[in-house]
Order: C-alpha cells, then sequence, then structure tokens
C-alpha cells in the first residue's frame, strides 16, 4: 500500500470524525461510516483505525457531558467596592430555572474571596466561579451559608473540592442533611444541572458573632439566637464597607416563605439589622441594594404582626384569618399567590400562643 494514500485516507477518516462528533447532520454520519469502511478494508492501516476509534469514543462521551450541562448564564453584578453578586429569579425553583432563585455574593480580597451562599447545586457554584475568575482568578477561602434551605448551600461541595474552602453555617444544616439526603433541589433540578451535586458537612458553626479578617477585609459574621427566617439564621456585616449580607431575613421585590419562621423573630432580626451602619445591603432573594433594601420586609412582618393580632383581638379564628388579614400593599409582589396566604397561616398560630 502506497503510504500517500494510507494517509490521505487516515486524514479523511480523521476530518469526517471530527465532523461527526461537532455537528452530527446524518451527512455527517454517513461520511463517517463511509470513510471507517473504507480504513477497515485497508488492512495496513487496522491498528491506527482501532486507536482512533478509541479516540472518537473518548471525544463522544467527553462532548456529551459538557454539551449536556445545564448553563446556568451566570453574570457577576458588581453591587459595591470588592463585591459582585448574582441574583436570582424571583420564582420557586423550577426545571427551567434549575434553582437559580436566590442570591449569593463574592467578596474579594487581597487573599482571596468570601463567598456568601452557594446556590443550588454543584454546577451552579462552578459556573459561578468560572464568572468571577474572570474578574479576578483568586481561590475562595470561606464559604458562609445564611441557613438551611437547600437553594443557598447545595453549591457548598464544589468549593471544597475546588479549594479546601473552609465552610460555616448554621448547626441546622449538619444536623438535618447528610449526603444522599434527597432535598427540595434533587427532586425539582433537570438531571443536568443537580448532577454532580453533594451534601458535605460544614467545618465551623458560629455559636456567637465571628470575626474574620482576610487579605485587608473585616467580616463579622452574626449568627441570630431567635427562629426568624430558619430556626438559625446567619448574616454578614462588613463594619468597614458598610455591606450586609442578610440571606432571607430580608427579601425584597417577592413574598418570604415563613414555612420555618417566626414573625417575632423576623422583627428581631431586622431590628438588629436595622441598626447596624450600612450602606449596601443584598438581600437572599431581591435585586434592591440601597437603603430602602429592608423596607419591604419591615412592613410586611409589621403589618402581618399586628393585623394578625387585631383579628385575634376580634375574635377571628384560624378558618377566618387568611380572609381576615389580605395585606393587599404586597399583592403585586412575585409569589405573593404562592405564599401569602400560608404565611398568614403560620403566623396566626404563632401569634395565637403569645395570648
Ligand atoms: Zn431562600
Amino acid at each position: 500500500m502506497n503510504k500517500i494514500v494510507t494517509l490521505s485516507i487516515v486524514a479523511t477518516s480523521v476530518v469526517s470524525m471530527a465532523t461527526a462528533t461537532e455537528h452530527r447532520t446524518p451527512v455527517d454520519i454517513m461520511n463517517s461510516a463511509l470513510s471507517e469502511m473504507k480504513a477497515v478494508a485497508t488492512k495496513t492501516i487496522e491498528k491506527k483505525v482501532e486507536a482512533k476509534t478509541e479516540a472518537k469514543a473518548e471525544v463522544k462521551t467527553e462532548k456529551k457531558v459538557s454539551t449536556d450541562t445545564f448553563d446556568y448564564k451566570l453574570t457577576p453584578k458588581k453591587v459595591a467596592d470588592n463585591v459582585w453578586c448574582f441574583f436570582g429569579a424571583l420564582e420557586k425553583p423550577t426545571k427551567e430555572n434549575a434553582g437559580n432563585m436566590a442570591n449569593n455574593c463574592y467578596i474579594k480580597t487581597k487573599d482571596g474571596y468570601l463567598v456568601m451562599d452557594t446556590g443550588p447545586s454543584y454546577v451552579f457554584a462552578e459556573q459561578a466561579y468560572e464568572a468571577m475568575k474572570k474578574i479576578e482568578d483568586l481561590p475562595v477561602k470561606y464559604v458562609v451559608n445564611s441557613h438551611n434551605h437547600d437553594d443557598h448551600w447545595l453549591g457548598n461541595d464544589f468549593y471544597k473540592k475546588k479549594f479546601g474552602t473552609e465552610l460555616i453555617g448554621p448547626k441546622s444544616i449538619n444536623d438535618n442533611y447528610k449526603d444522599g439526603d434527597q432535598t427540595r433541589m434533587y427532586k425539582i433540578l433537570p438531571k443536568n444541572a443537580i448532577k454532580g451535586t453533594h451534601i458535605i458537612k460544614l467545618d465551623k458553626i458560629p455559636k456567637e458573632k465571628q470575626i474574620i479578617k482576610l487579605g485587608g477585609e473585616v467580616f463579622e459574621i452574626i449568627p441570630m439566637d431567635v427562629k426568624a427566617h430558619t430556626g438559625d439564621d446567619v448574616f454578614i456585616y462588613m463594619p468597614e464597607r458598610k455591606v450586609l449580607f442578610a440571606g432571607d431575613l430580608v427579601m425584597n421585590g417577592r413574598i418570604t416563605s415563613g414555612r420555618d419562621g417566626s414573625v417575632i423573630g423576623q422583627l428581631k432580626a431586622l431590628d438588629m439589622i436595622k441598626k447596624l451602619d450600612w450602606k449596601v445591603l443584598v438581600p437572599g432573594h431581591g435585586f434592591i441594594t440601597d437603603k430602602t433594601a429592608m423596607d419591604e420586609a419591615e412592613l410586611y412582618f409589621t403589618l402581618t404582626k399586628d393585623r394578625i393580632l387585631a383579628a385575634i383581638e376580634n375574635d377571628v379564628d384560624s378558618t377566618e384569618i387568611v380572609d381576615a388579614v389580605p395585606l393587599e400593599e404586597f399583592k403585586d409582589k412575585a409569589m405573593y399567590d404562592i405564599l401569602n396566604k400560608q404565611n398568614i397561616g403560620f403566623a396566626f398560630e404563632e401569634l395565637e400562643m403569645l395570648d
């Protein structure tokens, strides 16, 4: 067999294989099959064909994984000097948003990033980091989780694997979750978004205010000592930059979810937050980060409390309470229809007990 012919057959075969894996139209697949048949017929290049076929199989698998992965299309938004956040949709988690409905932030320091909340999946965290890497390629030294709802921390494992990041957050994550648990995100997210997501334990549970100094920045990690949005919320305050990361103690643009919370505790948390000197406040959900960021939350919980207590005074019972306290001021906010009634129900149970 002439060497040039052999080489040209190999080249044809390689070209058509490359085309086949990249586009995979029926014509390409046919071309690929034809050139493979030619190659097989040529005894002198049998071994090479074998090697190429193996290589082709490898390329195909690789390609399949990368094209199949959910693309969150993440773009970090700068909210203050050295602070970028990914803002999630004001929606419940769905197959379409793949759990990208909470906020999480990166704070850049000279020695690396501190990250507040890690999103709903490993894939999300990986893509968030890839996006931040373009701003500055720094390691993530600390992750802080605001609370135990799984749209906020299922990306933890990415940071641990990639950087050995120290994970800090509420005790309830360690107490209530272990790898293999089918939490809400595992049930809702498409497979190509939740794949590779593992639940791992946090390294540190702050029992009282903890100060972290990293690369010239100061962070106060503040755990709530009462049930507020959940039983053990954590928020971050940067006293020197006057930036606060509230987690779900504050939301705006949408109705909160009161299923694990307390109206009285929420008001206490908002009071604590209000007393701190901040210029920028990043809510757990919502896009407003200026001085008005917590106004909606404050109004929502104040009205909820005052109106339910007034209704209780008037002997309104649990079957009537939802209609008695409509909170119409909030009817245009996202998720009002899904969450407001149940919030009023939970709040009634809580406030009735105070009597
Ligand atoms: Zn949340």
